[in-house]
Protein backbone atom coordinates (compact mmCIF):
# COMPACT_ATOMS: atom_id res chain seq x y z
CA UNK A 1 0.00 0.00 0.00
CA UNK A 2 1.85 3.14 -1.54
CA UNK A 3 0.21 6.45 -1.11
CA UNK A 4 3.13 9.13 -1.85
CA UNK A 5 3.28 12.73 -1.87
CA UNK A 6 5.05 13.97 -5.15
CA UNK A 7 8.22 14.22 -3.46
CA UNK A 8 8.38 11.32 -2.39
CA UNK A 9 11.00 9.15 -4.61
CA UNK A 10 10.09 5.56 -3.10
CA UNK A 11 12.61 3.99 -6.15
CA UNK A 12 15.09 5.75 -4.60
CA UNK A 13 14.44 4.69 -1.67
CA UNK A 14 13.80 1.14 -2.70
CA UNK A 15 17.19 0.83 -4.51
CA UNK A 16 18.98 1.97 -1.03
CA UNK A 17 17.12 -1.12 0.26
CA UNK A 18 18.25 -3.16 -2.06
CA UNK A 19 16.86 -7.25 -1.37
CA UNK A 20 15.56 -6.00 1.68
CA UNK A 21 13.30 -3.89 -0.04
CA UNK A 22 10.56 -6.99 0.16
CA UNK A 23 10.38 -6.86 4.14
CA UNK A 24 9.27 -3.48 4.19
CA UNK A 25 5.31 -1.64 3.60
CA UNK A 26 6.33 1.65 3.24
CA UNK A 27 3.80 4.32 2.69
CA UNK A 28 4.33 8.35 2.68
CA UNK A 29 1.92 11.25 3.73
CA UNK A 30 2.05 15.24 2.89
CA UNK A 31 1.19 15.88 6.66
CA UNK A 32 0.30 14.18 9.96
CA UNK A 33 0.20 14.94 13.81
CA UNK A 34 2.97 12.64 14.43
CA UNK A 35 4.00 9.61 12.40
CA UNK A 36 4.31 7.59 16.00
CA UNK A 37 1.06 8.38 16.97
CA UNK A 38 -0.05 7.50 13.75
CA UNK A 39 1.46 3.72 14.14
CA UNK A 40 0.87 3.27 17.73
CA UNK A 41 -3.33 4.60 17.69
CA UNK A 42 -3.92 2.47 14.24
CA UNK A 43 -1.19 -0.31 13.72
CA UNK A 44 -1.67 -1.59 10.28
CA UNK A 45 -2.34 -5.19 10.12
CA UNK A 46 0.75 -7.72 10.64
CA UNK A 47 1.22 -9.19 7.30
CA UNK A 48 5.20 -9.53 8.54
CA UNK A 49 6.55 -6.81 7.01
CA UNK A 50 8.06 -3.56 8.92
CA UNK A 51 5.18 -0.76 8.44
CA UNK A 52 6.76 2.70 7.90
CA UNK A 53 4.91 5.97 7.83
CA UNK A 54 6.79 8.70 6.74
CA UNK A 55 5.27 12.66 6.58
CA UNK A 56 6.85 15.68 4.84
CA UNK A 57 5.31 17.71 7.64
CA UNK A 58 4.27 16.87 11.36
CA UNK A 59 2.26 19.45 13.32
CA UNK A 60 2.67 17.98 16.29
CA UNK A 61 5.98 15.72 16.74
CA UNK A 62 7.44 14.55 19.97
CA UNK A 63 10.31 13.72 21.62
CA UNK A 64 10.18 12.02 25.11
CA UNK A 65 8.43 13.08 28.35
CA UNK A 66 6.14 15.26 26.05
CA UNK A 67 8.85 17.57 24.28
CA UNK A 68 8.86 18.38 21.23
CA UNK A 69 10.45 17.58 18.01
CA UNK A 70 10.71 20.64 15.34
CA UNK A 71 10.78 20.07 11.79
CA UNK A 72 10.57 22.42 8.91
CA UNK A 73 9.39 21.56 5.59
CA UNK A 74 12.37 19.99 2.85
CA UNK A 75 14.38 20.03 5.55
CA UNK A 76 13.82 16.95 7.34
CA UNK A 77 13.57 13.38 7.01
CA UNK A 78 11.10 12.22 9.67
CA UNK A 79 9.40 8.77 9.65
CA UNK A 80 8.41 6.04 12.49
CA UNK A 81 8.70 2.31 11.64
CA UNK A 82 6.55 -0.63 12.96
CA UNK A 83 8.45 -3.20 13.98
CA UNK A 84 6.63 -6.56 15.28
CA UNK A 85 9.10 -8.52 18.07
CA UNK A 86 9.61 -11.94 16.67
CA UNK A 87 7.48 -14.72 18.75
CA UNK A 88 9.67 -15.46 22.17
CA UNK A 89 11.80 -12.47 21.77
CA UNK A 90 13.08 -11.12 25.17
CA UNK A 91 11.89 -8.32 26.91
CA UNK A 92 12.79 -5.30 24.94
CA UNK A 93 15.59 -3.52 26.45
CA UNK A 94 17.75 -0.89 25.26
CA UNK A 95 15.85 -0.71 21.84
CA UNK A 96 16.02 3.10 21.44
CA UNK A 97 19.82 2.48 21.42
CA UNK A 98 19.70 0.11 18.62
CA UNK A 99 17.97 2.46 16.19
CA UNK A 100 20.71 5.11 17.25
CA UNK A 101 23.29 2.65 16.00
CA UNK A 102 21.10 2.10 12.95
CA UNK A 103 21.15 5.89 11.86
CA UNK A 104 24.81 6.22 12.84
CA UNK A 105 25.61 3.05 10.84
CA UNK A 106 23.24 5.11 7.97
CA UNK A 107 25.07 8.34 8.28
CA UNK A 108 28.75 6.85 8.69
CA UNK A 109 28.16 4.46 5.47
CA UNK A 110 27.40 7.94 3.67
CA UNK A 111 30.85 9.10 4.90
CA UNK A 112 29.73 11.98 7.33
CA UNK A 113 32.75 11.90 10.10
CA UNK A 114 31.99 12.38 13.61
CA UNK A 115 28.91 10.79 14.26
CA UNK A 116 28.26 9.99 17.97
CA UNK A 117 25.21 8.39 19.99
CA UNK A 118 24.04 10.17 23.12
CA UNK A 119 22.58 8.12 25.68
CA UNK A 120 19.95 6.86 25.53
CA UNK A 121 18.34 8.55 22.34
CA UNK A 122 20.24 11.21 20.37
CA UNK A 123 22.59 10.99 17.47
CA UNK A 124 25.36 13.54 17.24
CA UNK A 125 27.94 14.81 14.53
CA UNK A 126 30.98 16.67 16.74
CA UNK A 127 28.91 16.90 19.37
CA UNK A 128 25.65 18.75 17.92
CA UNK A 129 22.62 16.88 17.92
CA UNK A 130 21.30 15.99 14.33
CA UNK A 131 18.80 13.20 14.89
CA UNK A 132 16.21 12.38 17.55
CA UNK A 133 14.45 8.71 18.23
CA UNK A 134 11.51 8.28 19.92
CA UNK A 135 10.53 4.37 20.49
CA UNK A 136 7.10 2.96 22.17
CA UNK A 137 5.97 0.07 22.75
CA UNK A 138 2.63 -1.01 22.11
CA UNK A 139 1.39 -3.81 24.57
CA UNK A 140 0.75 -7.40 23.13
CA UNK A 141 -2.67 -8.07 25.33
CA UNK A 142 -1.11 -11.45 25.04
CA UNK A 143 0.33 -11.72 21.48
CA UNK A 144 3.94 -10.63 21.31
CA UNK A 145 4.53 -6.88 21.77
CA UNK A 146 5.34 -4.14 18.95
CA UNK A 147 7.76 -1.37 18.83
CA UNK A 148 7.32 2.02 16.85
CA UNK A 149 10.56 3.50 16.91
CA UNK A 150 10.18 7.35 15.54
CA UNK A 151 13.04 8.86 13.71
CA UNK A 152 13.65 12.89 12.53
CA UNK A 153 17.03 13.29 11.28
CA UNK A 154 17.89 17.27 9.96
CA UNK A 155 18.99 17.27 6.67
CA UNK A 156 19.55 20.97 5.96
CA UNK A 157 17.85 23.35 8.38
CA UNK A 158 16.89 27.02 7.43
CA UNK A 159 19.39 29.76 8.62
CA UNK A 160 17.11 30.69 10.71
CA UNK A 161 16.03 27.24 12.48
CA UNK A 162 16.11 27.48 16.07
CA UNK A 163 15.27 25.61 19.21
CA UNK A 164 14.25 27.05 22.15
CA UNK A 165 16.83 25.82 25.32
CA UNK A 166 18.53 24.46 22.65
CA UNK A 167 22.03 25.53 21.42
CA UNK A 168 23.45 22.29 19.79
CA UNK A 169 22.05 21.11 17.08
CA UNK A 170 23.52 20.43 13.04
CA UNK A 171 22.34 18.98 10.00
CA UNK A 172 23.99 16.65 7.35
CA UNK A 173 23.99 20.14 5.28
CA UNK A 174 26.72 21.27 7.08
CA UNK A 175 29.28 18.09 6.88
CA UNK A 176 29.26 17.64 3.41
CA UNK A 177 26.50 17.16 0.34
CA UNK A 178 23.32 15.68 1.73
CA UNK A 179 21.94 12.54 0.45
CA UNK A 180 18.86 12.93 -1.00
CA UNK A 181 15.75 12.12 2.02
CA UNK A 182 14.69 9.00 0.59
CA UNK A 183 18.00 7.05 -0.52
CA UNK A 184 18.87 8.20 3.28
CA UNK A 185 15.44 6.41 4.47
CA UNK A 186 16.51 3.29 2.82
CA UNK A 187 20.45 3.18 4.38
CA UNK A 188 18.42 4.05 7.61
CA UNK A 189 16.00 0.68 7.20
CA UNK A 190 18.27 -1.06 5.76
CA UNK A 191 20.02 -0.77 8.87
CA UNK A 192 17.68 -1.22 10.92
CA UNK A 193 16.67 -4.24 9.35
CA UNK A 194 19.59 -6.37 9.88
CA UNK A 195 20.04 -4.74 13.81
CA UNK A 196 16.69 -5.90 14.64
CA UNK A 197 17.43 -9.56 12.99
CA UNK A 198 20.20 -9.40 15.26
CA UNK A 199 18.71 -8.30 18.76
CA UNK A 200 15.63 -10.28 18.01
CA UNK A 201 17.90 -13.44 18.53
CA UNK A 202 20.74 -11.93 20.68
CA UNK A 203 19.54 -9.12 22.30
CA UNK A 204 21.31 -5.59 23.30
CA UNK A 205 24.47 -7.57 24.60
CA UNK A 206 25.33 -8.13 20.86
CA UNK A 207 25.32 -4.76 19.86
CA UNK A 208 26.06 -3.30 23.01
CA UNK A 209 30.17 -2.69 21.79
CA UNK A 210 28.85 -0.83 18.81
CA UNK A 211 26.89 1.19 20.93
CA UNK A 212 30.29 2.06 22.98
CA UNK A 213 32.44 2.54 20.26
CA UNK A 214 29.71 5.67 19.44
CA UNK A 215 29.12 6.92 23.08
CA UNK A 216 29.88 10.60 22.42
CA UNK A 217 30.59 11.00 26.36
CA UNK A 218 32.85 7.53 27.23
CA UNK A 219 34.92 8.62 30.26
CA UNK A 220 33.86 12.01 30.25
CA UNK A 221 31.97 13.97 33.11
CA UNK A 222 28.25 14.11 32.79
CA UNK A 223 25.10 14.91 35.18
CA UNK A 224 21.87 13.00 34.59
CA UNK A 225 18.97 15.16 35.14
CA UNK A 226 15.71 13.78 36.57
CA UNK A 227 12.74 14.93 38.05
CA UNK A 228 13.60 16.79 40.77
CA UNK A 229 17.48 15.38 41.32
CA UNK A 230 20.81 15.31 39.63
CA UNK A 231 23.46 12.42 39.68
CA UNK A 232 27.21 13.63 38.96
CA UNK A 233 29.28 11.12 37.86
CA UNK A 234 31.88 9.53 34.65
CA UNK A 235 29.91 8.28 32.14
CA UNK A 236 31.20 4.15 32.24
CA UNK A 237 28.99 3.07 28.98
CA UNK A 238 26.16 1.20 28.86
CA UNK A 239 24.89 -2.22 30.43
CA UNK A 240 24.12 -5.32 29.04
CA UNK A 241 20.16 -4.32 29.03
CA UNK A 242 20.96 -0.39 27.86
CA UNK A 243 20.96 1.07 31.28
CA UNK A 244 23.61 4.14 31.23
CA UNK A 245 26.20 3.23 33.86
CA UNK A 246 27.44 5.98 35.76
CA UNK A 247 30.73 5.85 37.90
CA UNK A 248 29.88 8.44 40.80
CA UNK A 249 31.35 9.14 43.88
CA UNK A 250 29.48 6.87 46.11
CA UNK A 251 30.40 3.66 43.20
CA UNK A 252 28.79 2.50 40.25
CA UNK A 253 25.05 3.36 39.52
CA UNK A 254 22.84 2.26 36.69
CA UNK A 255 20.47 4.54 35.79
CA UNK A 256 17.56 3.40 33.30
CA UNK A 257 16.08 5.42 30.61
CA UNK A 258 13.12 7.28 31.03
CA UNK A 259 12.39 10.14 33.15
CA UNK A 260 15.96 11.53 32.80
CA UNK A 261 18.34 13.46 30.79
CA UNK A 262 22.17 13.43 30.32
CA UNK A 263 24.10 16.79 29.88
CA UNK A 264 27.83 17.30 30.09
CA UNK A 265 28.96 18.05 33.27
CA UNK A 266 32.16 21.09 33.31
P1 LIG B 1 18.13 16.54 24.63
O1 LIG B 1 18.99 15.83 25.64
O2 LIG B 1 18.79 16.77 23.33
O3 LIG B 1 17.42 17.75 25.19
P2 LIG B 1 16.29 14.51 25.06
O4 LIG B 1 16.87 13.20 24.67
O5 LIG B 1 16.24 14.81 26.52
O6 LIG B 1 17.01 15.60 24.22
P3 LIG B 1 14.28 14.06 23.14
O7 LIG B 1 12.93 13.68 23.49
O8 LIG B 1 15.18 13.05 22.59
O9 LIG B 1 14.88 14.75 24.43
O10 LIG B 1 14.20 15.18 22.03
C1 LIG B 1 13.40 16.30 22.17
C2 LIG B 1 14.31 17.49 22.29
O11 LIG B 1 15.14 17.59 21.14
C3 LIG B 1 13.55 18.80 22.31
O12 LIG B 1 13.21 19.17 23.63
C4 LIG B 1 14.55 19.79 21.73
O13 LIG B 1 15.45 20.23 22.73
C5 LIG B 1 15.37 18.94 20.78
N1 LIG B 1 14.94 19.07 19.36
C6 LIG B 1 13.70 19.22 18.85
N2 LIG B 1 13.73 19.26 17.51
C7 LIG B 1 15.02 19.11 17.16
C8 LIG B 1 15.71 19.08 15.91
N3 LIG B 1 15.09 19.18 14.75
N4 LIG B 1 17.05 18.93 15.94
C9 LIG B 1 17.74 18.81 17.09
N5 LIG B 1 17.15 18.84 18.31
C10 LIG B 1 15.82 18.99 18.34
Amino acid sequence: MIAAPATFDLPACLQALGLRAGAFAIRAVDECASTNSALVDHPPADDGRIHVLLAERQSAGRGRRGRSWMAWPGASLTFSALWRFPTGSPVPAGLSLVAGIAVARALESLAIPGVQLKWPNDVLINGDKVAGILVELIPGRGRTPAAVIGIGINLGLPPDAAIPGHNGITDLASHGQPPSRDALLGRVLAELHDLFATYASAGFPALRGAWMQRNAFADLPVRIEGEGSTVHGRCAGVDDDGALLLDTSGGLQRILSGEVSLRAAP
